[in-house]
């Protein structure tokens, strides 16, 4: 039996043709697809901005320098996510720390955030930036959590990494409601460059502002600068801050240009594989992924994931042994994730079991099974009946 993988991208003849014009061009570098993809992600997602990077970290990285992350802050996110949404702000040299989860959509709760900032208001430690996780796709609740932002003056960062494409009341995810928002365009997100990034957002300053951090901190606008004068040649550039080389080649972005304009298809598969596994699993001992709140495509997740949690009582099996059994019986089944301050690294700062319960729950009982565009019908059928029998203690 062949393996069923958890995810995998979906590369057909108008990505390699895409590809392939793109090598054969002038340009492998940042060049002119960059902005042409950069230009059709923002129409995409509504906004006005953005700026590709060469990973949704690196597009962490420079979003939470450019909103003011640094030594004495400190920056709050979901314990719920992958270890980039923490680190970021350990790269800018703010301090981290979590706000549990809800245990329904698997989101940054928005009630303990409000809590957590009575108290951190209190004691005079408020966030600099919240960075809410956009889990498997399904956006956090982003207009309570905006009108805390203007109550508290912190920023809004999005990790949308998992989320090309979805829909948060009606409009697509992407800094309606945030100063910024980061989407990852690795292989098993929603659409790939192999590795990439995105950071979208309204503000043009800002913008400018992550175009300078991804490219060294050098600008070559003449108006911007702060020694030229009319001697200075058109060979002149100047670095004005410390940046990095984050940025994207034009190879990637060819790709990109072309998986964006497959997306709605991409979306659409994943849509109809989810509702199907809703189906299927309706009568199994699990509790299965929140549907968006508000009708249709008011709330549409864009299905990164699907992520079940067992529900444990007798006669079923516990999640080390399903979990076995399936990867034994060829399906990738995975956990997303194990709480970030759980992880060694994060104890060593100081966090540990206990502080974040409702992330910890999820994550003791979570499984994702297979999702992508090229799962077949089939291949879910037999995903559904292994889980079935393995789920029986
Ligand atoms: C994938 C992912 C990232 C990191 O994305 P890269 O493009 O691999 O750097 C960050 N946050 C979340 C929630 C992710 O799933």
């Amino acid at each position: 039996m062949d393996f069923i993988p958890y995810a995998t991208q979906s590369i057909d003849e108008t990505d390699l043709t895409a590809v392939r014009e793109a090598l054969s061009s002038d340009w492998l570098t940042q060049g002119p697809a960059v902005p042409r993809f950069e230009q059709a992600f923002a129409a995409r997602h509504g906004v006005a901005h953005a700026v590709a990077v060469c990973n949704a970290t690196a597009g962490l990285h420079i979003a939470c320098l450019a909103l003011g992350a640094g030594p004495g802050r400190t920056v709050w996110t979901s314990p719920n996510s992958f270890v980039a949404s923490a680190n970021a702000a350990l790269y800018c040299g703010a301090g981290v720390d979590f706000v549990d989860i809800d245990p329904v959509t698997r989101n940054l709760s928005v009630p303990a955030l409000a809590a957590k900032l009575a108290q951190a208001e209190r004691e005079g430690c408020l966030p600099a930036i919240v960075i809410p996780v956009h889990f498997a796709g399904l956006a956090c609740d982003m207009k309570p959590l905006r009108a805390l932002a203007d109550r508290y003056g912190f920023k809004v960062l999005e990790d949308a990494s998992h989320a090309v494409g979805a829909c948060y009341e009606g409009q697509p995810v992407g800094s309606r409601c945030a100063d910024a928002s980061v989407f990852s365009f690795h292989a098993v997100k929603i659409i790939t460059t192999g590795e990439g990034g995105m950071i979208t957002t309204p503000d043009a300053a800002l913008a400018r502002r992550l175009q300078l951090l991804r490219s060294h901190g050098i600008t070559r606008e003449r108006a911007e600068m702060q020694l030229a004068d009319e001697s200075t040649g058109a060979w002149a550039y100047e670095q004005q801050q410390l940046g990095f080389n984050y940025r994207l080649t034009d190879i990637q972005a060819a790709l990109g240009c072309s998986q964006l304009e497959r997306l709605d298809a991409l979306h659409a598969a994943r849509e109809h594989l989810a509702h199907r596994y809703d189906r299927l699993l309706a009568d199994l001992p699990l509790r299965l992924p929140a549907r968006a709140p508000g009708p249709g495509t008011l709330a549409r997740s864009s299905w990164h994931l699907y992520a079940v949690e067992i529900v444990r009582g007798p006669g079923v099996a516990d999640r080390a042994t399903v979990f076995a059994r399936l990867r034994e019986a060829g399906i990738g089944v995975n956990v997303h994730y194990t709480p970030i301050p759980l992880q060694p690294y994060y104890r060593a700062l100081g966090f540990g079991p206990g502080q974040f319960p409702a992330a910890e729950a999820y994550a003791a009982q979570a499984l994702s099974l297979p999702l992508h565009p090229r799962l077949s019908e089939a291949q879910q059928d037999r995903v559904v009946a292994e889980l079935g029998r393995a789920l029986r203690a």
